[in-house]
């Protein structure tokens, strides 16, 4: 008999109340974690979607499309990168979100 193979991420879930406060970050800019009902909650079965506000979704529902490869990434991934961004441009005015298309062109893919 064969073991049966199962992926980290699946061997390591854990039931939503078994996790403490839930916290996501937006799905779209990245920023949080935010608590749950502080998010707007989009269900597209079998995923579900969190965004920090309206405008977010707004984003998102029209580029989504456009992004495919960098919202594959976990928010949590995103949110570093685009940190990381930040942080090599010397602080900047800290205004907020880059845009994503100036990243998407940076991100490794690693199929
Ligand atoms: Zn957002």
């Amino acid at each position: 008999m064969q073991a049966l193979f199962i992926p980290k991420r699946l061997r390591d879930w854990q039931p939503e109340h078994m996790r403490g406060t839930p916290r996501r970050r937006c799905h779209w800019c990245t920023s949080g974690p935010h608590r749950l009902d502080e998010l707007v909650q989009v269900l597209e079965s079998p995923m579900r979607f969190y965004f920090c506000k309206d405008a977010c979704v707004l984003l998102w529902r029209q580029n989504r499309h456009d992004h495919v490869e960098w919202l594959r990434e976990g928010a949590g991934v995103r949110a570093e990168i685009l940190s990381r961004y930040r942080n090599a441009e010397g602080g900047g005015s800290g205004s907020g979100v880059r845009s994503v298309d100036n990243v998407e062109v940076s991100v490794q893919e690693d199929s």
